[in-house]
């Protein structure tokens, strides 16, 4: 019987997509799946992909469909994504969900749930500007709502906690604009076939990942439908 564990998490940049998925992912099993941290991986080890996205990246600009659709596939026909996953900053175009349809309607996923992460634009800035990112364990924190014990160092592992280059204030008005026009409008087309739920975002992070837990374990319970 084919259990529900395919999970897209939409939401604007800032809305805390890659902390909670990393959450979930943890607390119920399934392979995050961050095209953003793929993108930025393929960067630091310099390889052609890294090459043609950099510059992309920087400006606040979307990857076009084709690159971004060949990596993912790619990414899911590897043996970890059997047990479920939750995607991360995919799909953000209306081309890429068509895509991603086509390839689980081939696979024994079942059905795709969707998670659309909501959050005032007043909140974002504040959280993009503030997000530090360990550079040795990938955990996020925020230098206003979420603070490592030491400043700039990592609770986890000591790694020093660095900025993204795309969380200058000049960058992520880029990023909110190419979210409003490309991604946004995926909200109507997941509301219309019925399968996407909407969390307050701007609640605190363990709320808002109890919420988030509670709709993964329900999806994973039924089959077919929500
Ligand atoms: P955020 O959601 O906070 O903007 P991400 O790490 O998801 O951060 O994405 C960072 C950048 O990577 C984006 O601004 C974009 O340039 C690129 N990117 C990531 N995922 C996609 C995608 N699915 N389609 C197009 N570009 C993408």
């Amino acid at each position: 019987m084919a259990r529900n564990r395919a999970f897209i998490f939409l939401g604007p940049p800032g809305a805390g997509k890659g902390t909670q998925a990393k959450r979930i992912a943890q607390s119920c099993g399934l392979t995050h799946l961050s095209t953003g941290d793929m993108f930025r991986d393929a960067i630091r080890r310099g390889s052609a992909l890294g090459r043609v996205v950099q510059p992309i990246m920087e400006r606040g600009e979307l990857v076009p469909d084709d690159v971004v659709m060949k990596m993912v596939e790619e990414r899911l026909s590897q043996p970890d994504c059997a047990k479920g996953f939750v995607f991360d900053g995919f799909p953000r175009t209306l081309p890429q969900a068509e895509g991603l349809d086509r390839i689980l309607e081939r696979s024994g996923f079942g059905k795709l749930v969707v998670v659309d992460l909501a959050v005032g634009e007043d909140k974002l800035m504040r959280r993009l500007t503030g997000r530090r990112t360990c550079s040795v364990g990938g955990e996020i924190y925020n230098v206003y709502d979420l603070p490592p014990k030491v400043d700039g160092i990592c609770d986890n592992d000591g790694g020093k906690l660095v900025q993204r280059a795309d969380d200058t204030a000049e960058v992520v008005k880029q990023r909110l604009a190419a979210y409003e026009r490309a991604t946004k409008p995926l909200t109507e087309y997941y509301r219309r076939r019925g399968v996407l739920h909407v969390v307050d975002a701007s609640a605190n992070m363990d709320e808002v990942s109890r919420a988030l837990g509670e709709i993964v374990k329900r999806a994973e319970g039924r089959n077919g439908h929500l």
